[in-house]
């Protein structure tokens, strides 16, 4: 008999198994590995399945930039008590226009750091040609550079880390997928695809997008899946190493055709360097748990990853890119911009929808997540959004 169970071993909901320990609660994290092979995998997916995530506290939006800027500052003790570094301090930028129509990037984040007090540079001009000369920006783009705090995030690390100090304080760890949860008695009881069975006085749903399968919540969420896909450029050691000083990117182009986030080189497990691009121009809305998982199981959409390395191409003239490959994931996304967590009823926490940037800040989000699987109440915690809708 679990105080907690927290369903989806994934980002949010590894921290927030982690929180639950620290507090004391008797916590079981249920969710599976990831899968040895996509294309024929029948079962779940994450959107955490890659090496790397922009990670800043530097945003327009000031609830995000608290989330992040409190995660950060548990990355170092999260590295230590889990055991496994995954946080890369090479930078982060915002680039776009500070006047016209996209200048609300730019004046955004700016007044955010003005409010929460977040260090960042402010170049424009020769000084942004000068720091970065491998990008070329339309005149009039100028780029908020945070360093210290910005960079990118190895997601499967952090969650590895997340999960093997929720172990440490006690946690126990069941890897499979639950297929259906039992609300009609006193505790819940939770039943897995191995037929395995816990019984809980609470749960929490932390499944990112397949929090919409059918059996687990109580009641429907407002948060729509989207289909995205990011393209890979290939580089060389010397073409990495002349890219040594490349931040992660926020990228509002002059013109609003798209907005790209570009990933620094990161080493892959193939053992090869890759620049990332995303930020679909198209939105696929996935409605379906089966239309999720086709999505996972494909390769992305081929025109999309053409699009995003030409523009990137564009953006970093003289990139000696090797070959282009691509790949598919999904973000889930709610009416207000924030993300879920709240109970639906004394016995069922939802805690999901990243809203495109729960990566970097899965921790605080777990977090809250664990407060409320612990009755605790959010109002005190600094927050604008309500965390429902
Ligand atoms: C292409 C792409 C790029 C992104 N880039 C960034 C970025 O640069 N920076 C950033 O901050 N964020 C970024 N994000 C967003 C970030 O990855 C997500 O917000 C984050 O992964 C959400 O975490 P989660 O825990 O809600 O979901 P997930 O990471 O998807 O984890 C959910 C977990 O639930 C499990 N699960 C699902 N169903 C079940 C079930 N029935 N039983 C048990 N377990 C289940 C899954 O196996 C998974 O482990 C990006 C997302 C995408 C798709």
């Amino acid at each position: 008999m679990y105080d907690v169970i927290v369903i989806g071993a994934g980002m949010m909901g590894s921290a927030a198994a982690r929180h639950l320990a620290d507090m004391g609660a008797k916590t079981l994290l249920v969710g599976p590995n990831e899968p040895g092979c996509k294309e024929t995998h029948t079962g779940v997916f994450a959107s955490h399945y890659d090496q790397a995530r922009i990670t800043r506290r530097l945003d327009c939006k000031p609830d995000w930039a608290r989330f992040s800027g409190r995660s950060i500052a548990r990355y170092g003790e999260i590295e230590q008590a889990g055991g496994q570094a995954f946080f890369h301090p090479v930078g982060a930028m915002i680039a776009g226009p500070e006047t016209g129509e996209g200048a609300w990037l730019i004046n955004g984040a700016r007044k955010v750091a003005a409010d929460q007090d977040i260090p960042f540079e402010d170049l424009k001009g020769e000084a942004l040609q000068e720091q970065f000369p491998f990008f070329d920006f339309p005149q009039g783009v100028v780029g908020l550079y945070e360093t210290g705090t910005g960079g990118w995030i190895n997601p499967r690390e952090l969650v590895a880390a997340e999960i093997s100090a929720a172990s440490a304080s006690g946690a126990d760890v069941y890897r499979d997928a639950v297929v259906d949860v039992d609300y009609s008695a006193d505790s819940v009881s939770v039943t897995c695809s191995d037929g395995a069975r816990f019984e809980g006085g609470r749960i929490v749903v932390a499944c990112g997008p397949f929090s919409k399968m059918e059996g687990l919540l109580i009641d429907p969420i407002p948060m729509k899946v989207y289909a995205r896909t990011i393209a890979f450029l290939e580089i060389g050691d010397k073409e990495a190493a002349r890219l040594k000083t490349m931040p992660s990117l926020i990228y509002m182009p002059p013109d609003l055709s798209y907005e790209p986030y570009v990933l620094p080189p990161v080493r892959y497990p193939d053992g090869k360097i890759y620049l990332k691009i995303g930020g679909d121009p198209v939105d696929i809305q996935l409605e379906t748990v089966l239309e999720m998982k086709d999505w996972f199981r494909g390769p992305g959409n081929s025109d999309v990853a053409s699009f995003l390395a030409d523009k990137l191409m564009g953006l970093m003239p003289g990139l000696e890119c090797r070959s282009v490959t691509y790949a598919s994931c999904a973000t889930s996304f709610t009416p207000s911009g924030g993300p879920l967590i709240h109970a639906q009823s004394d016995q069922c926490v939802v805690l999901t929808a990243g809203n495109g940037a729960g990566a970097k800040c899965a921790d605080e989000l777990g977090r809250l997540g664990a407060l409320v699987a612990t009755e605790q109440d959010l109002s005190g915690e600094g927050y604008e959004c309500d965390f429902k809708t």
